[in-house]
């Protein structure tokens, strides 16, 4: 696949250091989450008052008349938020997600954390998806691959080959995930409810701009009414012509394997419930291959 150079993320002992209680995780927190100074997350009102309790805060301007006003913390509004377990783990379960190119189950987040209960740690591998999952996003350009691919199926061993699909439809037990993706850029993937040319005109018409030099697909009919609305090629898989100058597939194919190494390798089975949730875990963790600082664009994300 395309990039496979090593970026420098902060390892263990230097997350160590940089996080020794949960103080400092609530700084930091204050940092990202307030660059431009602490605000009331219910009103916007920079003029709040620090109360006697550390990182808490009063705001008088969207509770006018009362004594005490609004009153607020840092984790308000965050995932984080009401939580029984302390910010350092949390901000140590992020880690560990984000360091891991496969993922990290919510079986193996339970036994290193050492949590009183499996549900905790699950719990909290899923708030994380979901901020994840939360990202600006703008249309790719440049070329563009799209593809999609199956994943899911009782029987692990069986071998992933999506053309087992059928025509016109899929099997019970397996999701389809569309992605597009920008080569040496991002990718953004989504669960699809059906194979139909409509769906896939409606991914490629949201995520990809026009204005793309290339758009190559595999030769799957849904992609063809994209001509000439797009410079459209689709790759000749049967003509065992895999890659024929650009007009190729491997980029966004470099993603599903690592996404469906994950999920065999990592998560054993995933339910069609929650895919979409592994599927933004696997995106994000990809969007930031070269950002040395993932952990803290997580962290404004939360
Ligand atoms: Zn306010």
């Amino acid at each position: 696949m395309g990039t496979s150079k090593r970026i420098h993320q902060m390892t263990v002992p230097q997350w160590e250091k940089a996080f020794p209680d949960d103080d400092s995780c609530k700084a930091y927190l204050v940092k990202h989450r307030w660059p431009e100074g602490i605000h009331c997350p219910r009103c916007g009102n920079t003029e709040i008052y620090e109360l006697a309790r550390a990182f808490h805060w009063q705001c008088t301007a969207c509770a006018p008349g009362g004594s005490t006003g609004y009153r607020f913390s840092v984790t308000v509004g965050t995932i984080f938020e009401n939580s029984n377990v302390g910010l350092r783990m949390w901000f140590r379960v992020i880690h560990r997600m984000l360091v891991s190119k496969k993922g990290v189950s919510a079986h193996q987040i339970y036994r290193e954390m050492g949590f009183g209960s499996y549900r905790t740690a699950w719990y909290m591998c899923h708030r994380i998806r979901v901020a994840l999952a939360d990202e600006n996003f703008r249309k790719l350009i440049g070329i563009v691959e799209v593809d999609e691919t199956y994943i899911g199926g009782h029987n692990k061993n069986r071998h992933w080959n999506k053309k087992t699909a059928g025509v016109g439809g899929l099997e019970a037990d397996k999701s389809v995930v569309i992605g597009a993706v920008q080569r040496k850029g991002n990718v953004v993937a989504r669960v699809i409810e059906n194979t139909k040319t409509e769906t896939f005109e409606d991914f490629v018409r949201e995520f990809v701009s026009t204005d793309v030099s290339l758009l190559a697909t595999d030769e799957h009919s849904g992609y063809r009414r994209l001509s000439p609305e797009y410079p459209h090629h689709a790759v000749r898989h049967q003509a065992k012509n895999y890659v024929v100058g650009a007009i190729h597939t491997n980029t966004i194919e470099g993603f599903w394997s690592i996404i469906k190494r994950g999920v065999v390798g990592t998560f054993h089975k995933v339910s069609r419930k929650y895919l979409p949730l592994y599927v933004a875990e696997f995106q994000f963790r990809y969007n930031n291959r070269e950002n040395p600082d993932i952990f803290a664009s997580a962290i404004e994300g939360c």
